[in-house]
């Protein structure tokens, strides 16, 4: 399995759409704990990996989301990477800290994603990829370094973090240089 987290509207729906754009066949799982008004879904990919979208948080249901992508991580079967979703355009938000600690604490590895790539300036990029590296230096375990920069309506970095996907759930077979 791979998850992908994220605030509320930070793009995560587009983005999985746009991943799995080519792939229509995907079958949908949805599943809600009794008495939590956010759902989490399930992407199965045939036998070669799940993807679990797990619901947004945000100022309506932070509780929610502690309390079920908890529970989740701490039972993850077989979870090879966890997708952090930043809005390109905002940054790293006091929000995003909750998700971060949550994964450092549990030592989930993850891997961050800007999402919106479209709609910020040059400028505007430049300045969040950089303080984002710079937290992950300063601030994290378990954050790959390497940054994805995505945008879903222009598709741009959307094939290389489905490459990304399909390699860390060992779907890309590696071909030995000659
Ligand atoms: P979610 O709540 O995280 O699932 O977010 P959505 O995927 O529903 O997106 C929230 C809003 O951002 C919607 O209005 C989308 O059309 C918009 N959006 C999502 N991805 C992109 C993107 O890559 N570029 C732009 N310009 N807008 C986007």
């Amino acid at each position: 399995q791979v998850c992908f987290i994220g605030r509320s509207n930070v793009g995560k729906s587009s983005l999985i759409r746009a991943l799995f754009s080519l792939a229509p066949e995907v079958e949908v799982r949805v599943s809600k704990t009794p008495g939590h008004t956010k759902k989490m879904n399930f992407f199965k990919v045939g036998k070669y990996f799940t993807l679990v979208d797990m619901p947004g948080y945000g100022y309506r249901a932070p509780q929610d989301f502690v309390e079920m992508v908890e529970a989740y991580l701490q039972e993850r079967c077989n979870l090879k990477r966890t997708f952090l979703l930043v809005d390109g355009v905002v940054g790293l938000q006091k929000m995003d800290n909750i998700a971060v600690e949550m994964l450092e604490e549990f030592g989930i590895p993850y891997v961050i994603v800007l999402t919106k790539i479209d709609r910020a300036s040059r400028g505007v990029l430049l300045k969040n990829v950089l303080e984002i590296q710079e937290f992950v230096k300063e601030n994290t375990q378990g954050c790959f370094p390497q940054l994805f920069l995505v945008s879903s309506v222009e598709f741009s970095g959307v094939h290389l973090l489905r490459c990304f996907v399909a390699h860390v759930t060992g779907n890309l077979p590696t071909v030995e240089a000659s």
